[in-house]
């Protein structure tokens, strides 16, 4: 039997009683497990296998496929419920990891990032549109797509004042050393934008959401965050889809600021 602590990433129906789901382990990356008679269980092990519940699993291996024995939670991110943006949010961020984390992949600082998300999502002590920022960077870091933001490509420059963010390549050039402002695939940011992407990619984990920026910088850095890694990626997501139009809604309501 294998034990290992993971968050379930997705369910999906299998007939009348039973399911699959989708977990996010620490070493084995992500998953499928078929449950049976999981939809008529109450309880304990019920609980253990809903979508975001973090809890430590129980596997059989066979052949080399584990399957699902059983479970305990550790946390089930109930608060996420109680919030139509917060939860929508949540299932973007389960969509791209179910994307991008394959089984046998080692997943432990992709499980630590994801949890430490949900867990300020959760209890609202950080913006989404920070959290969002910080899960597109840092997991595009961890699967080998870390931009680089040492300095300038063209003459080395450090910090400057603005610069032009290279979508595609993951660079950036200083104004001076930039010619075609015209082009697509590019962004102008200025200096606070560089320093928040350098926290986010450089920093010490315990660190990476500690950090302060102005609203506006917060939304220049969320929308950089977010087409780079959809670059990266070469894909959309409904789930960021609908996020986005739930954020706005709540926002016309004069109920929540966009995020
Ligand atoms: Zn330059």
């Amino acid at each position: 039997m294998i034990i290992s602590e993971g968050i379930v990433i997705r369910e999906r129906p299998v007939g009348e009683q039973d399911k699959f789901i989708d977990i996010l382990t620490k070493e084995n990356g992500v998953v499928e497990a078929s449950v049976r008679g999981a939809r008529k269980t109450a309880g304990k092990s019920g609980s253990a296998t809903q979508l975001f519940a973090y809890s430590r699993f129980c596997f059989d291996l066979r052949g080399d496929r584990l399957t699902y024995n059983s479970a305990e939670p550790i946390h089930i991110f109930y608060g996420l419920r109680s919030s139509l943006s917060k939860i929508s949010l949540a299932s973007y961020f389960a969509e791209v990891i179910g994307d991008c984390i394959h089984p046998e992949a080692q997943s432990a600082d992709v499980l630590r990032l994801f949890l430490n998300c949900l867990h300020y999502l959760e209890n609202g002590r950080r913006s989404e549109t920070m959290l969002k920022a910080i899960f597109e960077l840092r997991l595009m870091s961890e699967i080998g797509f870390m931009p680089d933001i040492i300095m300038c490509r063209g003459c080395g420059a450090f910090e400057p004042e603005e610069l032009f963010f290279c979508i595609d390549g993951g660079g950036f050039y200083c104004s001076d050393c930039f010619e075609d402002e015209e082009a697509d695939g590019w962004m102008k940011v200025e200096k606070p934008v560089l320093q928040a992407v350098r926290h986010i990619v450089l920093t010490d984990f315990d660190r990476t959401f500690n950090f302060r920026i102005s609203d506006d910088t917060m939304s220049e850095l969320s929308e950089l965050t977010e087409r780079y890694m959809l670059c990266r990626l070469e894909r959309s997501y409904k789930t960021l889809d609908f996020y986005k139009s739930v954020a706005v809604r709540e926002d016309n309501n004069g109920s929540k600021k966009i995020q």
